[in-house]
C-alpha cells in the first residue's frame, strides 16, 4: 500500500471518455530515464508546452508527440494521472 488510494483499475480502461482522442492535449511524464517514461503520464494543453506544467499543475517532462498520445499510452507500466483524465474529459 505504498501508493495512493487511486482505485488499483486501470484507469486508461476504465475511465476513457469518447472525446480524449489526444488530439487537444500531448503527453508528458513525471521523470524520463535512460529515454523511458518514469511515473505517472500526464495530459499537456498547448498552452502549457513552454512551462513544462500538466493540466493538473504539476511539472512534467514533455514526452515526444510523435510517439506519445494522451490518454492512449497508459497502462499498468505507466499509469495516467487521474486529475489530468478528469480534466481531460
Ligand atoms: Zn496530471
Amino acid at each position: 500500500m505504498s501508493r495512493d488510494a487511486a482505485d488499483p483499475r486501470d484507469p486508461a480502461r476504465s475511465a476513457r471518455c469518447a472525446h480524449s482522442g489526444g488530439e487537444r492535449w500531448t503527453a508528458g511524464a513525471d521523470g524520463i530515464r535512460a529515454a523511458v517514461p518514469v511515473g505517472r503520464l500526464h495530459a499537456v494543453a498547448a498552452r502549457d508546452l513552454i512551462a513544462g506544467r500538466a493540466v493538473c499543475r504539476a511539472p512534467v517532462l514533455l514526452l515526444d508527440p510523435a510517439g506519445w498520445h494522451w490518454p492512449d499510452d497508459g497502462g499498468p507500466d505507466r499509469p495516467l494521472c487521474w486529475t489530468c483524465l478528469r480534466l481531460t474529459c
